[in-house]
């Protein structure tokens, strides 16, 4: 078992806080700890989808194509991240999520849509999508509103 977390590194202007909603889907390639083949295309991890699993409950079971290995993901509870203040910031690293992954690995992460991105002002935009630079008008601050050059990294958890 590994536990991973996923970063979102981003140039911002007149941000005060980016994170995902609750039903956001996570869409990663994924690497069998076993076999090490990597899937070709990007597979969603689905908060809302409960698989009973031994013990647990997963939000993914997927069997290897390789080696036909079972492999699950849940996702973890975050602690609180909605109330995050990074105002006056231009380079934000904010943590998104984290994730308890059993005979799997993530690989590679794609942001898509599905992110609230709040202003300095405290207006918040729904269902941003990250998949590239992405900017707004915020009509109440008369400001722009951007997040620029956006990378992210997956990070063992400790
Ligand atoms: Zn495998």
């Amino acid at each position: 078992m590994v536990r991973l977390s996923v970063t979102l590194s981003a140039e911002v202007e007149e941000v005060k806080n980016i994170y995902p909603s609750s039903d956001k889907i996570w869409f990663f390639k994924l690497k069998c700890s076993n076999c090490l083949t990597v899937s070709e295309n990007f597979v969603g991890i689905d908060p809302e989808e409960k698989i009973e699993q031994r013990n647990s409950t997963v939000n993914l079971l997927m069997k290897c194509k390789s080696c036909t290995r079972e492999n699950t993901v849940s996702i973890e509870q975050m602690p609180p991240i909605k109330d995050r203040d990074q105002s006056g910031e231009n380079n934000i690293q904010l943590e998104m999520a984290r994730f308890d992954c059993r005979g799997i690995e993530l690989e590679e992460f794609d942001p898509r849509d599905q992110w609230t991105v709040v202003t300095t002002s405290g207006k918040e935009f729904h269902d941003a999508d990250l998949s590239n630079d992405w900017s707004e008008y915020d009509d109440s601050a008369s400001a722009s509103i951007c997040v620029l050059s956006i990378s992210s990294s997956i990070n063992k958890i400790k």
